[in-house]
C-alpha cells in the first residue's frame, strides 16, 4: 500500500495525489488564468482526502462543489465574489449558505475510491496547463464530478 492513496487511487509520474496538488498550488499562483479554478480545485481535494480538511467545512465544500458541476465556474466564482463582499461588510457573520442550500448535505461515511483522481491529471513538461486552460478546466470538471459521485453513491442517490 506503500505508492496508494486516502483516496483509493495509485500514484502518477509526479507522486501520490499531495504531490499534484502541491504542484497545482504552485503552478496557478504563477498563471492568473489557471486561478479561477482555485475553489474548485480545494474543495475535490479536501473531498477526496478528507482526514487532510477540516470536518465543519466539507458540507459547505460539497454544497459549492455540487454548485460547480451543475451550474459552472462562472456561477461558483459569483456565490464566493457574494461571500467575500458580505463577509467584508460583517466578517463575524460566517458563510452565507442561501445559494448552496438547494444541494444535498455532505452524507456520512467515506468513500473507498472515485473515479478520477488527482494523480491521475495530466502533466506535460512539468505543466498542468500544456494543452490549454480550456483542457485543463475540463479535468477539474471530471475531477468535480467524480468527488461528488463518489460521495453521493454513499446515498444511493
Ligand atoms: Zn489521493
Amino acid at each position: 500500500m506503500s505508492d496508494g492513496c486516502d483516496c483509493g487511487a495509485s500514484a502518477g509520474p509526479l507522486g501520490l495525489c499531495v504531490d499534484y496538488y502541491h504542484a497545482i498550488l504552485a503552478e496557478e499562483q504563477g498563471d492568473p488564468w489557471m486561478y479561477p479554478w482555485h475553489g474548485p480545485v480545494v474543495c475535490a481535494y479536501l473531498l477526496q482526502h478528507p482526514s487532510q480538511a477540516h470536518a465543519k467545512y466539507l458540507d459547505g465544500q460539497f454544497r459549492q462543489l455540487q454548485l460547480y458541476v451543475d451550474q459552472g465556474l462562472d456561477a461558483l466564482l459569483r456565490v464566493a465574489a457574494h461571500q467575500v463582499a458580505r463577509n467584508n461588510h460583517a466578517a463575524r457573520s460566517g458563510y452565507d449558505l442561501a445559494p448552496l442550500e438547494a444541494y444535498a448535505p455532505l452524507p456520512p461515511g467515506v468513500p473507498g475510491r472515485f473515479r478520477a483522481s488527482f494523480s491521475g491529471l495530466p502533466v506535460r513538461n512539468g505543466s498542468f496547463v500544456a494543452d490549454g486552460h480550456a483542457a485543463y478546466g475540463r479535468h477539474i470538471e471530471e475531477l468535480a464530478a467524480a468527488t461528488v459521485a463518489g460521495w453521493k453513491a454513499l446515498t444511493g442517490s
